[in-house]
């Protein structure tokens, strides 16, 4: 990289931006900064500490699948030690509850005799009832486990997940989600998937800690609580990053490289103003509401799954089954509730209390929470943009965008939200170090760059 007189600037301090900050550190120490809009540092991966206790922000958890240069970046580089814990989900399905991920014999043994033979019967019929090629997420599922299991299990959940009904929802992003969700994964599941997981002792905060360490210790820059407000242009170069500092101070940096791991039509609207693409991507939101609950559940499954639209709660986790080491009181148990929203639900603008009450009802309705046991309301949080949505059409806007912002040669988008994807912790460590191996390397051709985004592209995430 040739090095002028600027900064080299870093957008987010989530897994993907503090790991680059980290790896270019190691070459140019103090230039590098990182300017994040929140007071806690690691974006969706962050732990909160409060009181002794942890709180990831939704359940998180490690693939065994992990990618390798990722996991060796944890476990080696980072040395943290992870727990083995084991899997076992689950998945509530007309007042029961089905093992998740599903087990061959107990899915079909929890399913009245009727039911499973009319699932059988319908996957039989299954190419003939979606002829021809699928256009949508619905046509798709129809076509690959027929329409009575859709009916049951998928059609619902991913409009509560998404926010749209399964025939507004696009292909291309759903074949690259391996959750329950995709078409091939409950047959994956059912021969045989992962029965366990990894999992940082101090929640998965503690890998973003470890990474904002590194990063520090190797000279980087991160001002937190500050939020970039403009990036200026001179023809095909970023000159300036703007952003509001603590207290509302402005500021500008002069830029030599900018990285943006923020929402891709966010960086658009810094860019070249709002208006244009800039706002035509669909992203989905979730609230999480906190509770402890005296000596945890009686059921001691890790995480609860609730597809239906009935409810509006859609996963439940029980987090000492994720770490015993999340709560300083081992008879309080923290138990995570996710519900996805977009803005303009009401849930979404409900004062904190009276949603936190909302969600009680609904586990008490589910009957998840049961005399002689009780769980108290902690705290509740939202978060914006936590999945982007691939409703019909996301492809053309989001490529007519990033296209755009990709011909100016010293900015890079990358990250979960910098490429509209999907996609997993590991995925964002290795788009990262890709990046800073690529610009360590002296990053002169974008072309080369590109070839690694097409392939970050084709990431497919794992639940
Ligand atoms: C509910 C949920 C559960 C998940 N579960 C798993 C799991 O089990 N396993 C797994 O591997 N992955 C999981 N993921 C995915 C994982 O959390 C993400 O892929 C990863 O954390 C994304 O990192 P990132 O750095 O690319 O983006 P982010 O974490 O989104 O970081 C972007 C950062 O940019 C900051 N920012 C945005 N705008 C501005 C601005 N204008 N100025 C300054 N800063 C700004 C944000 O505050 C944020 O800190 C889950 C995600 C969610 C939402």
């Amino acid at each position: 990289m040739e090095m002028g007189s600027g900064k080299i600037v870093i957008l987010g301090a989530g897994v993907t931006g503090l790991v680059l900050a980290g790896r270019l550190a190691q070459a140019h120490g103090d230039r590098v900064v990182v300017i994040e809009q929140e007071g806690l540092l690691g974006g969706l991966a962050a732990t909160l500490s409060r009181q002794g206790f942890f709180y990831d922000l939704g359940s998180h958890r490690l693939h065994p699948d992990n990618l390798p240069r990722a996991d060796r970046y944890i476990r080696g580089k980072l040395k943290i030690k992870l727990l083995r814990r084991p899997r076992r989900g689950a998945l509530s399905f007309q007042g029961r509850f089905l093992d998740y991920p599903p087990r061959f014999g107990n899915f079909f043994r929890s399913l009245p005799f009727q039911e499973a033979s009319a699932i059988f019967a319908s996957y039989w019929r299954r190419r003939a009832a979606s002829p021809g090629e699928p256009a949508n997420y619905e046509e798709l599922m129809i076509r690959t486990v027929g329409r009575r299991l859709y009916q049951l299990f998928y059609r619902d959940f991913a409009e509560k997940l998404w926010g749209l009904p399964a025939d507004r929802i696009a292909l291309d992003g759903i074949k690259r989600r391996r959750t329950f969700l995709d078409p091939n994964a409950l047959w994956r599941m059912l021969s045989g998937a992962a029965r366990h997981f990894y999992y940082p002792q101090a929640g998965i905060g503690e890998i973003t800690a470890k990474l904002a360490q590194d990063a520090l210790a190797r000279g980087a820059v991160i001002l937190k609580s500050s939020k970039v407000t403009g990036l200026q242009r001179i023809g095909n170069r970023i000159t300036g990053v703007s952003f509001i500092g603590p207290g509302g101070r402005p500021d500008t940096f002069a830029a030599q490289q900018v990285f943006s791991t923020i929402a891709v039509d966010d960086l658009y609207a810094l860019v070249y103003g709002r208006g244009g693409p800039a706002g035509s991507l669909q992203w989905r939101d979730l609230r999480i509401a906190y509770f402890h609950v005296d000596q945890g559940l009686k059921d001691r499954r890790e995480t609860f799954y609730f597809p239906s639209l009935g409810l509006k709660i859609g996963r439940v986790s029980q987090m000492n089954r994720y770490s015993p080491f999340l709560n300083p009181d081992a008879g309080k148990v923290v138990l995570t509730v996710e519900v996805p929203l977009s803005e303009q639900d009401s849930l979404w603008r409900m004062p904190d209390d009276e949603f936190l009450r909302f969600c009680l009802d609904e586990l008490n309705k589910v009957k998840i929470i049961q005399e002689p046991f009780s769980a108290d309301p902690v705290f509740a949080l939202s978060l914006k943009k936590a999945y982007p949505v691939y409703a019909l059409g996301w492809r053309e806007k989001f490529s007519a965008m990033y296209t755009e912002l990709n011909r100016l040669e010293n900015l890079y988008a990358l990250g979960r939200k910098g490429l509209f994807l999907h996609c997993n912790i590991d995925q964002c460590m290795v788009q990262a170090l890709s990046c800073a191996d690529f610009i360590l390397a002296g990053g002169r051709d974008k072309t080369v760059w590109d070839k690694q985004v097409a392939d970050f592209l084709l990431f497919s995430a794992r639940d």
